[in-house]
């Protein structure tokens, strides 16, 4: 299973992927794993149009300075994949 998590998501990686082993432990997916990928936080400048990456926690344009930005992407946690084995196979 691979999940997209953006570092303003509100999730710490590896408190997700401690989780899903506690909770696939002693299922049929024990054997299920986690695959995070981290993704950056994006922005766009409403004053002067540019899109940037924020480094840690200046929410600045990188450009002209104004702290009157978009953030565009960061907040996000998404399923990206879940690839399975065949089932006969796996309970075999
Ligand atoms: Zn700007």
């Amino acid at each position: 299973v691979r999940v997209r998590v953006g570092p303003l998501a509100g999730i710490v990686p590896d408190s997700l992927d401690f989780c899903f082993d506690a909770i696939v432990t002693g299922t049929p997916l024990s054997r299920a794993r986690l695959d995070i990928e981290k993704t950056l936080v994006k922005a766009r400048c409403s004053g002067c149009g540019a899109g940037f990456e924020v480094e840690g926690t200046l929410f600045l344009c990188s450009r002209c300075g104004s702290a009157d930005i978009e953030v565009v992407s960061g907040t996000e946690l998404q399923v990206v994949e879940i690839e399975m084995a065949d089932p006969q196979a796996e309970l075999a």
